[in-house]
């Protein structure tokens, strides 16, 4: 008999892996929380963005959607940066032809879907998971529409319900020794529009993810196919400047004025956007175990959900369902080995973009505006160029080279970091980086961590 599977959350991840699951000849059901999106009209003019890259492309392939999605996305070869004096600069993202991807969540998340239910996966919509009694293997739902409260009895589940997982919940608090942290950042984050131009055109460079980079804070935007950019603020919630201290229109204008400038002339609803859109926060979660026997599985946000300054979180959840389907190959449908390696191998890789997520957050909002660091850059460019196969930048090993383990991306971009650190602290470094001296010194480094 074929055997029957519930997801629980019918988001990116648990909507793909319905894909795979179904593919592998199982009778899939999803029971989401939310209306069905696609019923639902855009609320006016707002489209939230995602940058789509090598990992998440793999798993798109996989089920052979990817040539559906290059249709709705939009490469971004670098970083298009915006400083404070008004300058501008450009960092592309690896080598050339190495580009991110700006998706519609929604036209994506739709789009999975579709797919999934052309695989014959049943979808049930306003269906809230209060619990799961793992001693009865029931999982108990209310309808958000009718209250209504029912059960289901299910031999295998997938919690894909997201960062705020009810499915976790259930799990940790029906398990003997669970690990559970949960990390929140100082910082929170509001979406922003700068609309398109005359004839849906885009008022700044299209193949790009731009930032207006401020020390403490960011706001960086991508680009969406009808020519507007969604904005991301991230910001502090509490200090001078920060989403407290900004607490009138005219404060809001006043600042975007003298900070973002260019950008606050491309924004002309952005004091009703700031009122009235949320104020969200930021997590990390980590959590372990994330499997019971051959019954349950954690996936995506709701196993590992990171703050978004890698780009990497739903990457991340694609990755996991990848995964997982060659493990449903390898091991012909034993579900106790299936899940015992699949969390063996996804829990050091979440904690490790978990870790990498954090760290380019200063990165990103401060660093890439350094002069030591573009130095810094410079010089890996340079040597990464002349030797491919001994040096790949930390974040090219994490964005386009999806052979290699989160895990491993973190392990080698820290051995690199700590070279780069020596590298930079030569002396003369500035006028010497692009010397035999540093190329020789930097060889025998790499070769001794090799060797
Ligand atoms: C500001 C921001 C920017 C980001 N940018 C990027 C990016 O550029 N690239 C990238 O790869 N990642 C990015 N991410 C991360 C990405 O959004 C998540 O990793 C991804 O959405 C995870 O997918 P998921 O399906 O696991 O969870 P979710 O997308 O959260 O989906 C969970 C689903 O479960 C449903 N659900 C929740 N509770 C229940 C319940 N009790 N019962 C039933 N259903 C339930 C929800 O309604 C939802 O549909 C970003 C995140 C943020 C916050």
């Amino acid at each position: 008999m074929q055997k029957e599977i519930t997801i629980i959350g019918a988001g990116l991840v648990g909507s793909l892996l319905s894909i795979y699951l179904s593919k592998q000849g199982y009778k899939v059901k999803i029971f989401e929380r939310r209306p069905d999106m696609r019923k639902m009209s855009m609320s006016a003019g707002r489209s939230i963005n995602l940058a789509l890259s090598d990992r998440g492309i793999n798993a798109l392939e996989e089920v052979g959607l990817m040539e559906d999605i290059r249709k709705i996305a939009i490469p971004m070869h670098g970083r298009q940066l915006h400083h404070i004096d008004g300058t501008s600069g450009y960092q592309a993202y690896g080598k050339e032809g190495q580009f991110i991807n700006s998706v519609s969540r929604g036209e994506l998340n739709r789009t999975l879907m579709n797919l999934a239910e052309k695989h014959q996966v049943e979808i049930f919509f306003n269906e809230r998971c209060d619990h799961i009694d793992w001693k009865k293997n029931e999982i108990h739902f209310t309808n958000t529409s009718t209250n209504q409260t029912h059960i289901t009895k299910q031999e295998l589940i997938f919690g894909s319900d997201g960062a705020f997982s009810a499915a976790r919940l259930s799990h940790q608090l029906q398990h003997d020794r669970f690990q559970y942290q949960q990390y929140y950042i100082d910082f929170g984050y509001k979406e922003l529009t700068i609309p398109a131009g005359k004839e849906q055109s885009f008022q700044m460079e299209k193949n790009a993810l731009h930032i207006w980079p401020r020390g403490n804070y960011m706001l960086i935007a991508l680009p969406n196919i009808d020519g507007s950019f969604t904005c991301t603020l991230f910001f502090p919630f509490e200090g001078d400047p920060s989403f407290n201290s900004l607490d009138t229109p005219e404060k809001t204008r006043d600042f975007f004025n003298k900070t973002f400038t260019n950008a606050s002339i491309m924004m002309p609803d952005l004091e009703k956007e700031f009122f009235n859109n949320a104020t969200s926060s930021l997590v990390t979660v980590k959590c372990f175990p994330w499997i019971r026997d051959d019954k349950f599985a954690l996936i995506g946000d709701a196993a590992h959900a990171i703050v978004p300054f890698f780009g990497q979180g739903m990457n991340c959840g694609f990755e996991d369902c990848s995964v997982l389907n060659n493990l449903i190959t390898k091991h012909q449908h034993n579900w106790n080995l299936i899940l015992n390696e699949y969390q063996t191998l996804r829990k050091p890789d979440g904690d490790a973009i978990a870790t990498l997520a954090l760290n380019n957050f200063v990165e990103m909002r401060d660093k890439v505006a350094d002069p030591v660091f573009l130095l810094q850059k410079k010089i890996e460019a340079n040597f990464s160029n002349k030797y491919p196969d001994k040096w790949t930048p930390a974040y090219s090993l994490v964005t386009f080279s999806p052979d290699v383990r989160y895990s491993e991306a973190l392990s080698r971009g820290n051995a690199q970091q700590s070279i780069m650190n020596e590298v930079m602290r030569m002396e003369n470094i500035s006028t010497l980086w692009n010397s035999d001296t540093v190329e020789e010194f930097m060889l025998s480094k790499i070769n001794d961590l090799e060797s």
